[in-house]
């Protein structure tokens, strides 16, 4: 199982420490996608079904992550003041993994000027 934010290289990682509750460039910039059982439609998983889409036989992606301009529909707040993921405790293995200060969370920040 392959599980990435879309463009994302998560190769290099650099001596950062952003605050992401006043950030949350990532969840308004990537694809989100994952396996579809992560989702709450399986019984192991914790998604919010509701709040994802398929996208492919067995992936699915946040809703609002598959459009331009990217907004996961979980984001609330507003970007590079104050954010929070209103799924946090059940958010994807894909938003688990994505870690502050590599490549792609540079990348994410730096579009919106942060
Ligand atoms: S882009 Fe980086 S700093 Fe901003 S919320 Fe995501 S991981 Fe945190
Ligand atoms: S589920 Fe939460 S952590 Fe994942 S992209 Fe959406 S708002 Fe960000």
């Amino acid at each position: 199982m392959t599980l990435y934010f879309e463009g994302a290289s998560h190769l290099s990682t650099h001596a950062f420490n952003f605050d992401c509750q006043s950030c949350g460039a990532c969840c308004a910039y990537f694809r989100v996608s994952f396996y579809w059982s992560e989702t709450d439609a399986h019984p192991e998983g914790a998604v919010p079904q509701s709040m994802t889409k398929a996208i492919s036989l067995h992936q699915v992606a946040m809703l609002g992550t598959t459009q331009k301009p990217e907004r996961c529909v979980a984001l609330a707040g507003e970007l590079g003041q104050a954010v929070r993921c209103t799924i946090y405790e059940k958010r994807s293995s894909t938003c688990q993994a994505f870690a502050m200060g590599t490549e792609a969370c540079l990348q994410a920040r730096k579009s919106y000027g942060l």
